[in-house]
């Protein structure tokens, strides 16, 4: 169904439609396309609006609004970080967000997020990966095996060709969901009983473990020449994964600094240390991998122009494939001023219907 531009209707796209938009394109599809799109946004990222996100910090985790916009767009995300949600039977992290025309300041898309977000943090990982991890890359040991974890592992086989997985979860029944969900796709997995076991020989290592404190995941002994570490769940000022020590072994690797200064795994280390944004090695501005025996790390904690680049992709797929309910989200008035006379006129219908 196409989007009609002269209704004054926003497209809604419900969790259900959402599913139903990634499966018809196909999980794989999805993420190569959204990965493309990720990636030519990050191409032209000097041209966006670019702020840290807005977090409003509880004890129990934190609500975040990341806007951006590229001058014609204008797009935000409203996200929270729950950690100990999952004992209650809720996601730890759940979304939705706005893509707006910049023109006259009109919504064009709502969306959830939530399912969008993790394919998103997995194709902006997996894109890292290709400009990153060594090109023979095959094995990827996966630290933290909750909701992120398969979107991780779909987006790595598909974007840079891993095909065997070490998993590792302190909660083993998340290891044995993760290796459920990923069966028969013609991945090699191997489900292990400590991090020491999942990163051996592992070329790449993920680690998107939930847990709302300064957390060591990965130390210095498990982290060897070559390995390239995507590290996707410290992302919160007070929540890190990967040791000091490790930091100070890589090159790391950014999305927006002045974001990832406060949320990242780098907030451990003075600012005064070198880190690369990522864009600039997409557009041949800066070195990636130098060489083979290097550690590179992508400290991954989500940068708004990925969502926006979600947004903008699920807007132009459901054009194609439909997926969207209409939302009277917009007042429209026949006379612009006449808000008020709008109001009224409906108080009048209310009328008519009371007094049958
Ligand atoms: P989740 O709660 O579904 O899963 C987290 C898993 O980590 C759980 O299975 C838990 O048992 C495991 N875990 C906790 N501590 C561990 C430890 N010490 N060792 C091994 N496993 C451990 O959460 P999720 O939705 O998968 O998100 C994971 C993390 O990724 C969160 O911290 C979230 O904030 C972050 N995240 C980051 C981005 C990004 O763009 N960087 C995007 C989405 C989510």
């Amino acid at each position: 169904m196409p989007i009609d531009p002269k209704l004054n209707v926003v497209p809604f796209v419900s969790v259900d439609h959402m599913m139903k938009l990634v499966l018809k394109v196909g999980i794989d599809a999805f993420l190569t396309e959204l990965a493309a799109e990720i990636e030519k946004d990050f191409r032209r990222w000097p041209i966006f609006d670019k702020t840290p996100r807005v977090g409003s910090h509880s004890q129990e985790g934190v609500i975040e609004l990341m806007p951006t916009s590229d001058g014609a767009l204008y797009g935000f995300k409203y996200v929270n970080g729950h950690p100990k949600n999952t004992h209650q039977g809720r996601q730890t992290v759940t979304a939705f967000g706005v893509l707006s025309d910049v023109g006259n300041g009109y919504p064009l898309l709502l969306s959830e997020m939530t399912i969008l977000t993790a394919l998103r943090t997995a194709a902006t990982s997996a894109l890292a990966a290709k400009y990153l991890a060594r090109s023979n890359s095959n094995t990827m040991a996966i630290i933290g095996n909750g909701a992120q974890s398969e979107f991780q592992a779909r987006a790595f086989r598909a974007i840079v060709g891993i095909q065997e997985l070490r998993l590792f979860d302190i909660d083993a029944s998340a290891t044995r969901k993760c290796t459920r969900n990923l069966t028969g796709l013609g991945f090699n997995i191997v489900e292990c009983g400590s991090v020491a076991e999942a990163v051996e020989g592992a070329d790449i290592i993920t680690t998107v473990t939930a847990d709302k404190q300064f957390a060591t995941i990965l130390s210095d002994n498990h982290v060897g020449p070559g390995v390239h570490i995507n590290a996707v769940g410290g992302d919160c000022p007070g929540k890190t994964e990967i040791s000091k020590e490790v930091l100070l072994r890589s090159d790391i690797f950014v999305e927006y600094p002045p974001q990832t200064w406060i949320e990242g795994d780098i907030q451990q280390l003075p600012r005064s240390h070198p880190v690369t944004e990522l864009w600039q090695v997409m557009t041949g501005d800066a070195t990636g991998r130098a060489g083979d025996r290097q550690i590179t790390m992508f400290d991954s904690v989500g940068f708004a122009i990925e969502d926006f680049s979600a947004l903008r992709y699920v807007r132009d797929k459901i054009s194609e494939f439909g997926m969207f309910t209409e939302l009277d989200l917009l007042a429209d008035p026949d006379e612009p001023r006449d808000l008020y006379g709008m109001l009224l006129r409906c108080g009048k219908t209310l009328e008519v219907v009371g007094s049958r």
